[in-house]
């Protein structure tokens, strides 16, 4: 069986992180690896329906993601997590169960600035905690904790998709793991 691991894409909403994963996850398949990509959407609607947007709710949701990861992880899937995951202490803890349990975790900050991030806008996010029709808008009036020591640092501004992709599969191969 090959190695499996997590790679938890951080980053603000709108950084990219979705996008990547899907990328990653693309190509890995096409070259005949197991690949999950455990959507922060739509696991709030499922694993974590009735969580809110408090501090509590966010590390619980990350609590709950992490422990899905580190399973699909210690078998063999190459487990991507798009979730922003803004605080560093909960983001050590899901790798601290990776550690305990010796399953490869790597850690993607996808480092995308607000600027750029607003700009893009997805999900039209921004303009609402803007116009002050949404509270707690994760780096607008909710924090945002950058990681010190990422696997990978991402700044996806002028960058296309795939450059990006390739920079975490290049990643993979570099730890044994692609
Ligand atoms: P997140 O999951 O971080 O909230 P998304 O992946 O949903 O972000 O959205 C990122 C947006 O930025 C998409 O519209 C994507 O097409 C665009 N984008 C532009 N350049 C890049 C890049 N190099 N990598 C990823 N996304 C990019």
């Amino acid at each position: 069986m090959s190695r499996g691991a997590t790679v938890w894409l951080t980053g603000l909403s709108g950084a990219g992180k979705t996008t990547i994963a899907e990328a990653v996850a693309e190509h890995l398949r096409a070259a005949g690896r197991e690949v999950e990509v455990l959507d922060g959407d739509e696991l709030r609607r499922g694993l974590s329906a009735g969580l809110g947007f408090s501090r509590q709710d966010r590390d619980t949701h990350v609590r709950r993601v992490g422990f899905v990861a580190e399973l699909l992880a210690r078998h063999g899937v190459i487990t991507l997590v798009p979730v922003i995951a803004p605080y560093a202490a909960t983001r050590d803890e899901v790798r601290a169960q990776h550690d305990a349990r010796a399953t490869s975790y790597l850690e993607v900050y996808v480092a995308t600035p607000l600027a750029e991030c607003a700009r893009r806008d997805v999900k039209g996010l921004y303009a609402r905690a803007i116009a002050g029709e949404l509270t707690g808008m994760t780096g607008v009036d909710d924090p945002y904790e950058e990681p010190d020591k990422p696997d990978l640092r991402l700044d996806t501004t002028g960058m296309d998709v795939t450059t990006a992709a390739r920079q975490v599969l290049d990643l993979l191969i570099e730890r044994g793991l692609g």
